[in-house]
């Protein structure tokens, strides 16, 4: 709703040549510290679908979804760079604009035919949340939706998700 979308998008902050010269970053930190607008971004989360796991991707999707999946009484599941995770792992390899990345959950993560939501903050190119997709179906659990806070629509990350639900609180 534009409610939502105003206290989103004015807590958003575009920061110009971060990582890197030419890239605007979106920084969500003046959100997070908002307690009406962190507390409406995890309800809005929440009340998007029934499911068993909300997955949070590393690292700022962490923060995002630790507290939906709390509100829903759904379990948390990480998503994280390789190397992190303690145990038995399945990972999955994508492309950055330059070079490449690969990401990894732990193989018993999830209970056959668990629903989940993924979370992150921000879609971009869609490669990260597509690796997401892929390992979370691989660990045998049912993908019902992927959602983010902010969708750059310019990047064309949606084209990456065909076949998958995708719910952006916002799109710029
Ligand atoms: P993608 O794989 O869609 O190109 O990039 C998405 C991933 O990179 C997400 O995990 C997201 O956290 C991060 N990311 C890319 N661009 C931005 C940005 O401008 N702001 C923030 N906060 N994260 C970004």
């Amino acid at each position: 709703d534009s409610d939502l979308s105003r206290l989103i998008l004015d807590r958003i902050r575009d920061v110009p040549d971060y990582p890197q010269p030419g890239v605007v970053f979106k920084d969500i930190t003046p959100l997070l510290s908002d307690p009406e607008a962190f507390a409406a971004v995890t309800d809005a989360f929440a009340g998007l679908h029934e499911v068993d796991k909300v997955v949070g991707i590393e690292a700022r999707g962490f923060i995002l979804a630790a507290p939906a999946a709390y509100k829903a009484r759904a379990g948390f599941v990480p998503v994280r760079k390789k190397g992190k995770l303690p145990s038995e792992t399945l990972d999955e390899a994508y492309d950055l604009e330059y070079g490449s990345a690969v990401i990894e959950v732990h193989r018993d993560a999830f209970a056959p035919g668990d629903r989940v939501l993924i979370v992150d903050d921000v879609l971009a190119t869609g490669g990260t949340a597509r690796a997401t997709v892929e390992l979370v179906r691989r660990a045998g659990a049912e993908v019902v939706a992927v959602a983010v806070l902010m969708e750059l629509s310019f990047l064309k990350g949606r084209e990456r998700l065909t076949g998958v639900e995708l719910h952006p609180l916002v799109v710029v």
